[in-house]
């Protein structure tokens, strides 16, 4: 299980520094979570501003 970035992203980069595994980070489009190490904290979708992180 990981949490996952979808199109709604609108690149703040607020959710990049909560990560405790350093997981996220800037793609072309929208910002991007490498799923194989995420651990499935919830602390990037606790600050997104648009809801646009989700468990997968
Ligand atoms: Fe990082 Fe936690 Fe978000 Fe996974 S759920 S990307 S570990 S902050
Ligand atoms: Fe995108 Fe939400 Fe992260 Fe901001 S906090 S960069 S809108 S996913």
């Amino acid at each position: 299980m990981a949490h996952v970035i979808s199109d709604e992203c609108i690149m703040c980069g607020s959710c990049e520094p909560e990560c405790p595994v350093e997981c996220i980070s800037e793609g072309d489009t929208q910002y991007e979570i490498e799923a194989d190490v995420c651990i499935d904290c919830g602390a990037c979708a606790a600050v997104c501003p648009v809801d646009a992180i989700s468990q997968a």
